[in-house]
């Protein structure tokens, strides 16, 4: 099932993200975390090309057994800046044979070492190369673009940022997920610039349930993300206690996606990293919300 047909929908929903495995040994623990993520029956799952320390050999066996098993529809993530046109080809031939009909289309991270090679000889420069491919590859795709409420962190301002988004979605994309964010109000700023700026399609919030204190840098030095005071302080409280933390980031992602739903967003992806028991925790709070 094309994404495009449950996003634009009235009803509240949740949607998850997992990753493949980082090695072939963890395949199975990750394939079973996945499917009890997938039990939830979240409006669709989306799986990772290689970020969050999995590898992309696995995002189609992981995505595909999800739409199979448990009838939920998925998006496989695709990257292109260090792929060649043929390699980009012959993965969009492969998604659409694994009967996958969403696309996540990205440019990737950039590596110190692409970042000093020649840019002339890259085939792909950016998300949008991407997404000029996939709808001249003649398969009909829902492709989905990533967006960034605190600007990508290579733009040199909001401006230029939403400029090239606009050029990104106008090429072929259907909706846009955002990088984790951990103060609404950036998101309800962004939201009001893009439709100025005349873009149109649905956004889905990504909410990240921080977990454990480690985390915290990560998802900064990943994101670029401000974390609010109220945040901070949780995490100087809490965060020695590995049972104390998990319950304050999951009541803290919960109160984020409660507001967002009260604003008027419909669909939140939620980055529940291979966790079921977060996911489930997550849903479980917003069982009677849900149903509104
Ligand atoms: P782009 O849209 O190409 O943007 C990158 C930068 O280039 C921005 O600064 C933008 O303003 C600028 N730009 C865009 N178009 C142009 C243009 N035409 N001319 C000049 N400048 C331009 N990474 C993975 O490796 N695997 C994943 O599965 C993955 N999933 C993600 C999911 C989401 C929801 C998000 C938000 C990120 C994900 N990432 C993933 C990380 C992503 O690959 C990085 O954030 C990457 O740095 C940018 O990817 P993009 O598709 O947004 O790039």
């Amino acid at each position: 099932m094309k994404l495009s047909e449950i996003i634009n929908n009235e009803k509240l929903s949740l949607s998850f993200e997992v990753f493949p495995p980082k090695t072939d040994t963890a395949f199975e623990s990750v394939k079973h975390a996945t499917e009890e993520i997938a039990k939830l029956s979240p409006s669709f799952v989306s799986v990772t090309y290689g970020a969050g320390g999995g590898t992309s050999k696995y995002t189609l066996d992981i995505a595909k057994n999800i739409n199979e098993q448990y009838g939920v529809p998925t998006l496989a993530h695709l990257t292109c800046v260090s792929s060649s046109k043929e390699t980009v080809q012959k993965k969009i031939k492969e998604i659409k044979a694994a009967g996958i009909e969403n696309i996540m289309a990205l440019r990737g991270d950039l590596t110190p070492e692409l970042e000093n090679s020649d840019r002339s000889k890259w085939a792909y420069r950016n998300a949008i190369d991407l997404i000029r491919d996939i709808k001249d590859s003649g398969e009909d795709f829902c492709i989905g673009g990533a967006c960034y409420p605190e600007i990508h962190p290579e733009s040199e301002n909001q401006r230029e940022d939403i400029k090239h988004l606009k050029e990104k979605v106008d090429s072929g994309c259907s909706f846009l997920t955002t990088q984790m964010f951990f103060d609404n109000n950036l998101l309800y700023n962004f939201l009001y610039k893009i439709r100025e700026a005349g873009i149109t399609v649905p956004v889905i919030p990504g909410i990240m349930p921080i977990t454990n204190a480690n985390q915290v840098e990560r998802a900064i030095k990943l994101s670029g993300s401000f974390m609010p005071q109220r945040f901070k302080s949780l995490v100087d409280k809490f965060g020695h206690s590995p049972e104390a933390m998990k319950q304050a980031g999951i009541a803290y992602a919960t109160d984020q996606i409660i507001d967002l739903f009260a604003n008027g967003i419909t669909n939140v992806h939620v980055y529940s990293m291979n966790k079921p028991d977060v996911a489930e925790k997550i849903q479980s709070n917003l069982s009677e919300i849900i149903k509104v």
